[in-house]
């Protein structure tokens, strides 16, 4: 069985982070998103809450589950009998900071592999926080998240000054 992680902080997961889960489960039999908890300092949403966010949108199929682990990824990923990491490559921008991870985590496990996979072009230029600022200032999100993460987004800002 191929079993692969999807590693992030998913504050929130959006359209694109959908997208790369989506491309992932047309490849493995089994995809893990997990919720890293130690990324975020200050998060927008609790670590309980994010996870039924990924739950919520991701229940039309039973290859994905949503967890989250704190520690090595590497450590999560064999717990899991994990082959693979999964992570999403936007912009020339995320080669960098993606490239030292892969790498790192090659030399903390050189059997598990880091797949990288390309959302949507449409997807490209979005990012979790990025949707948190445009929702703070009273913008349109209904194209980036699902629209009960909208409801909260709004819901969150609601007294809030940016
Ligand atoms: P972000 O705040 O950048 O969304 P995450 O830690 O939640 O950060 O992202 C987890 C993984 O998903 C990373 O590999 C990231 O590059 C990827 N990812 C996030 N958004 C997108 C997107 N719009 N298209 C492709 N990959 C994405």
């Amino acid at each position: 069985m191929k079993i692969a992680i999807y590693p992030g902080s998913f504050d929130p997961i959006t359209n694109g982070h959908l997208d790369i889960i989506e491309r992932a489960t047309n490849i493995f039999d089994k995809v893990f998103v997990a919720i890293a908890q130690n990324i975020v300092k200050d998060p927008l949403f609790t670590v309980e809450e994010r996870l039924q966010q990924i739950k919520d949108s991701t229940n039309h199929n039973k290859n994905i589950e949503a967890e989250y682990f704190s520690g090595l990824l590497v450590d999560y990923a064999s717990s899991k009998k994990a082959q693979s990491i999964i992570r999403g490559l936007r912009a020339v921008s995320d080669f960098e900071y993606e490239f030292q991870m892969a790498l790192m985590n090659r030399k903390l496990r050189e059997d598990l592999e880091t797949v990288f996979l390309m959302s949507n072009e449409k997807y490209t230029y979005l990012n979790s926080t990025i949707v948190k600022e445009i929702a703070c200032h009273g913008g349109d999100v209904s194209n980036f998240v699902p629209a009960k993460i909208e409801k909260q987004l709004r819901q969150k800002f609601e007294n809030n000054d940016c």
